[in-house]
């Protein structure tokens, strides 16, 4: 593998090259973790998938793991938490952490 095939980001939907960040869905799936689609393909997926798929890159998913960092800091310095609290308020961030890594970290603009 040459160093400028690994930086391209393939959607698994179509099977074409993404070339731009704003082209870019990330989807959680299983088992690859990161799913990633052009935006388009994203379109087409909600449709032909039951229930929808909330984009890993989205500005909702900021919020919930703004929330979610928030709870789980929140539980951890009251000492009163639940290990399951903390835990799910981890998966949110921890998450949205590796899609950046597996995949967003490959655009540069
Ligand atoms: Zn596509």
């Amino acid at each position: 593998m040459d160093g400028a095939s690994q930086h391209k980001v393939i959607c698994s939907y179509c099977g074409d090259v993404i070339s731009s960040k704003g082209d870019l869905v990330t989807l959680l799936s299983f088992p690859e973790i990161v799913d990633s689609v052009h935006t388009r393909c994203y379109g087409e997926l909600s449709l032909r998938r039951s229930g929808p798929r909330v984009p890993l890159n989205s500005a909702g998913m900021w919020w919930m793991m703004a929330v979610f960092g928030a709870v789980c800091l929140f539980l951890f310095l009251l000492r009163n938490f639940d290990f399951l609290f903390i835990l799910v308020g981890c998966i949110v961030p921890s998450i949205r952490l590796i899609s950046w890594i597996m995949v967003e970290r490959k655009f540069r603009d």
